[in-house]
């Protein structure tokens, strides 16, 4: 059928290439779209446009960052630069920042490594967090407590033996397998508050 309303299926088409999209969702989110008011229609488009236009990730944190200004945390002067959460993603980072327990900076990881997705540790930012870790003076792993992100906490520690800086993780507490989104603020916020040496 859909064959038969080509701009339908190119939309469809379009959708079902953003990832993370489940696909049961497609077809609301195909609704949402066509029943939107033209305007706000073409105010979702700028906005988006606009967003992927201003925004870089900081080659610091790999935080995003407005092109046009500093990056929010390296270059704050109210937080420890010495203490460094590391996350897989921003989307930990905002979790944790929704605690406002937290006055160090970050280092996002990109993502963990994954042998069977193909996920070694250069496709990470492992060498960069390296690199901070020299003049910092602790890390703090906030990875899932899942086994790929504790392997890839392992892998890190294990590389930062040489260095002086402290190795910590956030307190146990967190359920077994679990990861920031599924877990209240409150939760959050004392697994940081009572990290403990990794
Ligand atoms: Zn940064």
């Amino acid at each position: 059928m859909v064959e038969q309303l080509p701009s339908l299926s190119r939309l469809l088409r379009a959708l079902q290439r953003v990832p993370y999209l489940a696909s049961k969702n497609v077809y609301r989110v195909t609704s949402h779209f066509l029943t939107m008011d033209p305007k706000q229609l073409a105010q979702f488009c700028a906005v988006l446009q606009e967003a992927q236009a201003s925004l870089v990730l900081c080659s610091v944190c790999y935080c995003w960052q407005e092109r046009q200004s500093a990056c929010i945390f390296c270059s704050a002067t109210d937080r420890a630069q010495d203490i460094i959460c590391v996350v897989e993603s921003w989307k930990e980072l905002m979790y944790l920042e929704r605690t406002k327990g937290f006055e160090g900076v970050y280092h996002v990881l990109g993502g963990v490594i994954s042998p069977l997705e193909g996920i070694g540790p250069e496709d990470l930012t492992i060498q960069a967090l390296l690199k901070r870790a020299e003049t910092a003076k602790e890390i703090i792993f906030a990875t899932s407590q899942t086994p790929e992100g504790e392997a890839t906490a392992a892998y890190i520690a294990h590389k930062l033996k040489q260095t002086p800086v402290a190795v910590t993780c956030l307190a146990r507490g967190l359920p077994v397998g679990s990861s920031l989104d599924s877990i209240d603020r409150v939760t959050v916020y004392k697994a940081l508050a009572e990290r403990r040496p990794f």
